[in-house]
């Protein structure tokens, strides 16, 4: 029998290590939002620019408005949570009146190039006229009965006026004595600012999302009643996600500069074409790649 040679033995591994386990590699954690984003660029490709660009040829390109300052833009976005945005201008200005503070003018109407003023892009009402914000410190302290009668016209006194009182106490708590002050948020990174704001009692993505885009061109979609409908009738989201889902999807879906575009043109087309029950499908420009037409339009 030939022997073993000392060296080939030596190489040999030992007992133990051959026993132990082998290092299990570890998985990345998939997104589904992310995969989703990839799988509708492989299996529908261009389908996004498509939308955006027959959109803009039907509505026009939106403008960048410049829109309140942060803490208004919440408290308005919260007024105008389940109710039409004239009701809500009516309850914000309700504010100005009741709790006036000196401070800037902001202006919230965009005059057009023949004079005509025209309401902020997206927006449902006719646009506040120029004036500062409210006495937040006053609204704060206020007693609930007097501001639920104040904030009346913009219906849902009762959920609003605590959940408008709440917001203000947290701001003010939550940073470092500067008062009712946003502004730090447009330094953050996206979804590290709407993480902050969702911890603000009654704020949700989409509210968050709205503050962030509009305030500090941050490239968050929010995703309202009309971006959720389209969104999902044409197939750029899955058909039973929902909104929060959605806005997972559209972080990944969308470039960052088109963000505000799809938001505005999204809410435009579910006003005017891609109406909750009777969509005008017959006059859509998006009809030869939409879902709810066809289940395997390209
Ligand atoms: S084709 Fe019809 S359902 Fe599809 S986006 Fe247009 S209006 Fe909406």
């Amino acid at each position: 029998m030939k022997p073993v040679s000392p060296q080939r033995g030596a190489a040999r591994k030992p007992a133990a290590a051959a026993a132990r386990p082998k290092p299990t590699r570890r998985r990345k954690k998939s997104d589904p939002a992310r995969t989703w984003a990839r799988t509708l660029a492989r299996k529908r490709p261009g389908l996004v620019p498509f939308v955006l660009h027959e959109l803009a040829a039907l509505y026009g390109t939106p403008r960048r408005d410049t829109r309140l300052d942060p803490v208004s833009e919440l408290v308005l976005t919260i007024l105008s949570q389940n109710t039409a945005d004239v009701n809500s201008e009516r309850a914000f200005q309700a504010l100005r009146d009741a709790y006036p503070a000196e401070g800037p003018v902001t202006v919230h109407r965009v005059t057009a190039p023949d004079g005509t003023e025209l309401p902020p892009e997206g927006w449902g009402g006719r646009g506040l006229d120029p004036g500062s914000a409210p006495d937040w410190a006053a609204i704060e302290r206020a007693p609930i009965d007097e501001l639920m009668e104040v904030i009346r016209p913009g219906g849902l006194a009762p959920q609003k006026a605590p959940r408008i009182q709440a917001a203000l106490r947290h701001i003010r708590e939550h940073t470092d004595g500067v008062g009712y002050d946003l502004a730090f948020l447009g330094a953050l990174e996206p979804r590290e600012a709407r993480d902050w704001l969702t911890q603000v009692p009654g704020i949700g993505k989409k509210t968050a999302s709205i503050v962030l885009l509009f305030c500090f061109g941050l490239p968050l979609m929010p995703v309202d009643t009309h971006v959720d409908r389209v969104s999902r009738r044409i197939g750029l989201v899955p058909p039973k996600a929902g909104p929060d889902e959605q806005h997972e999807i559209y972080w990944h879906l969308l470039a960052p500069e088109d963000v505000h575009a799809a938001h505005v043109l999204l809410i435009q087309h579910g006003r005017r074409t891609c109406d909750a029950r009777r969509p005008a499908c017959d006059r859509c420009p998006l009809a030869p790649r939409c879902r709810f037409l066809d289940a395997k339009a390209p």
